[in-house]
């Protein structure tokens, strides 16, 4: 086996965290003329650094192979998006933001956030790699520049592009070059400026058995006190933090330039790193029992589908998010358990699941066809969509989701 040095501290990294066997990348769905043709699997493991503790996956295929025909389109989730206005809002507020100021969003997708901002005449930039998702950005006016942000980027916009406001939602656990990136950060913010980046918080993963949500395009899983330690090495500090329902659970971090004096610390920072200490974020042991609940809950999931089959029931699968292809990968979960599930997004309709090839269908075969039992897969969506799809009720469809545990819902 190779080693892995630590995309962070560069220390050799050999403790496993959670070894989800092989599986597709979580986000190529497959068209239906390549259903049978052949599909590279790749090792799907976290591992964890003995000496900065950053939860990681191994290094194995180029970004550009994940990252350049992206299926996902923000706009498509509405509880996205109102978090999202929620945000702008909050941020106009307290930071001032005006017609003079600058906000600058990295991976900014189809321009589901910086819509808000520019909506109230605040120049805006994005930076979206994806080039097919950008050109939405661009046909609703939102400048957007396509390219990767790391220290070469930033460096080409810094001056005249620098920000007053720098963020980043769920793009900081996703790149593979994490000192690039979080360099490039430092170039790119101006004096006095704001960084907030979301992502999942490790704390949640673990405390709630979210392994799910680690997948291929998915490299680096933080705790606030790791991600404090990343964003130091840098020369900028994390003064803030706040603590999101999002995805399970994430963090909302602050950062400012190190010798920002304007900056205080917050009790909510200081709190949260007192809180992981306490819990055993900076002792390696506390990371290497956890695949043990892994296989675990696998057994449980098993369990309780093999239940609804061996009842006759039918059972359809809802949303086709990374986080239910590594479940179902994970498992060995096929069209042997699950006859088709149902997307939103027209993009992945007609598509199949990568590695499972369960068929992704529009949310009207449900209507028509009148399954059983639907299993929501985004389980942070849950009561969105069981408030969408409560006419499943009226036949006597039932609920399913992962709550941690995979059970029928009330
Ligand atoms: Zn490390």
């Amino acid at each position: 086996m190779t080693q892995t040095s630590c995309r962070f501290c560069g220390a050799i990294v050999d403790g496993v965290f959670a070894d989800l066997g092989t599986s597709p990348l979580a986000n190529s769905f497959l068209p239906p003329e390549r259903v049978n043709a052949m599909e590279p699997f790749y090792p799907l493991r976290a591992l964890v650094c003995g000496n900065c503790f950053l939860v990681q996956l191994e290094e194995f295929e180029t970004p550009e192979a994940i990252f350049s025909d992206y299926a996902y389109f923000s706009s498509y989730s509405s509880s996205w998006l109102e978090h999202s206005r929620s945000y702008a809002e909050q941020m106009i507020e307290r930071l001032q933001l005006g017609a003079d100021s600058h906000v600058v969003e990295i991976a900014s997708n189809d321009g589901y956030l910086l819509q808000f901002f520019h909506e109230r005449q605040i120049p805006v930039l994005g930076i979206e790699p994806a080039a097919n998702v950008a050109k939405v950005a661009l046909q609703k006016g939102i400048p957007t520049l396509v390219e990767f942000f790391g220290v070469q980027t930033a460096s080409s916009l810094a001056g005249e592009s620098s920000a007053d406001l720098l963020l980043g939602n769920n793009v900081l656990a996703h790149v593979p070059d994490l000192n690039d990136f979080v360099a490039g950060m430092k170039i790119l913010l101006k004096p006095g400026g704001v960084i907030t980046m979301e992502f999942p918080h490790l704390m949640r993963l673990m405390a709630e058995n979210q392994w799910d949500t680690i997948y291929h395009e998915h490299f680096s899983y933080f705790s606030f006190l790791t991600v404090s330690r990343v964003f130091e090495a840098h020369g900028l500090r994390l003064f803030d933090v706040q603590e999101l329902p999002t995805h399970g659970g994430s963090l909302r971090i602050f950062g400012a330039h190190a010798d920002d004096p304007d900056k205080l610390e917050s009790d909510a920072a200081r709190e949260l790193r007192e809180r992981e200490r306490a819990a055993g974020y900076e002792r390696l042991d506390t990371y290497l029992g956890y695949g043990r609940r892994v296989e675990a809950d696998k057994r449980q999931i098993l369990s309780f589908l093999i239940g609804l089959k061996e009842q006759g029931l039918r059972v359809v699968g809802y949303g086709a998010p990374a986080k239910g292809n590594t479940l179902l990968n994970y498992c060995g979960v096929r069209q042997d358990f699950i006859d088709y599930t149902c997307d939103l997004n027209p993009h992945k309709q007609g598509h199949f699941l990568p590695g499972s090839h369960i068929p992704i269908r529009s949310p009207e075969a449900i209507l028509e066809e009148k399954p059983d039992v639907v299993l929501i897969m985004p389980w942070n969506l849950k009561d969105e969509i069981v408030a969408q799809l409560s006419f499943i009720r009226d036949w006597g469809g039932r609920f399913a989701a992962r709550t941690p545990e995979l059970t029928l819902l009330p």
